[in-house]
């Protein structure tokens, strides 16, 4: 199943399922993760383009997983960690698809990391590996944008990885997809930086559900951001960017002049 969040006419949003055969979103009453049941009757259905479309999650929580791609942690001149890298990112740094990536005047180095975005289900808390992936809700595709300058002078992340636009997701979300079977994509102007495969995680899904849950309790519609594949690279305004996850699609992003 496709789920997006759709800008309506009435400058509203809504949660809107996207893959019925009529072409038609068809909204539904809120977030369809947590404990909103099912809507009986008949749902509206309205056309759509991409330009409709908005984040389709709305997390109270960012929580992303650093090198945890063996050839990512070498190109950053690291070992690959013994246990997942945490760190978070504020909401206020979510991009809408289509939107437009600010580069800080602070930094002179901002790069993309292209990585699978994992929607929690329910609220999660000590969750076991054997369990964990009753507690995804889909899956999508997530930009880690990062001011790579920044990251190496501060030493912790809040600052490289938490400004405004730093992280872009969408254009949907997946539901029923194997996570250790995806391709994870970076293009930048029409040429491939990162094509790598969530085979090669250090840590899976799995893992990093059960990690993350002994320490935090996972909100229903919370994030997590499952690392970066190697080719990271530098970002400059103007330069068009997709970051593609296969199963899910393309995010379409542009980086501001
Ligand atoms: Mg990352």
């Amino acid at each position: 199943m496709r789920i997006a969040r759709i800008a309506l006419p009435n400058g509203n949003t809504s949660f809107a399922r996207l893959d019925r055969e009529d072409g038609l979103a068809e909204l539904l009453d809120g977030a369809p993760w947590g404990e909103q049941g099912p809507t009986s009757g008949e749902r509206a259905r309205i056309p759509w383009t991409e330009a409709d479309l908005r984040c389709p999650v709305i997390p109270s929580k960012i929580l992303c997983i650093g090198r945890n791609y063996a050839a990512h942690a070498k190109e950053m001149g690291g070992e690959a960690p013994s246990e997942p890298l945490l760190f978070l990112k504020p909401p206020s740094a979510l991009l809408d698809p289509g939107g437009a990536i600010v580069l800080p005047a602070e930094s002179a180095r901002v790069e993309h990391e292209a990585e699978l975005g994992v929607v929690i289900a329910q609220r999660a808390r000590n969750v076991r590996r054997e369990n964990a992936l009753a507690y995804v809700y889909g899956y999508t595709c997530v930009g880690d944008i990062t001011a790579r300058d920044l990251q190496k002078k501060d030493g912790q992340w809040a600052r490289a990885k938490g400004f405004d636009t730093f992280c872009p997701v969408g254009p949907w979300i997946e539901t029923g997809l194997d996570p250790r079977a995806l391709a994870v994509r970076c293009r930048v102007n029409g040429e491939t930086r990162q094509d790598g495969l969530t085979a090669n995680m250090i840590f899976d899904v799995p893992a990093l559900i059960e990690y993350t849950s002994r320490m935090m309790t996972l909100e229903a519609g919370d994030l997590i951001v499952t690392g970066t594949p190697e080719g990271v690279g530098p970002l400059l305004g103007g330069d068009r960017v997709e970051i593609e996850v296969s199963g899910i699609g393309v995010l379409r992003l542009s980086v501001a002049k």
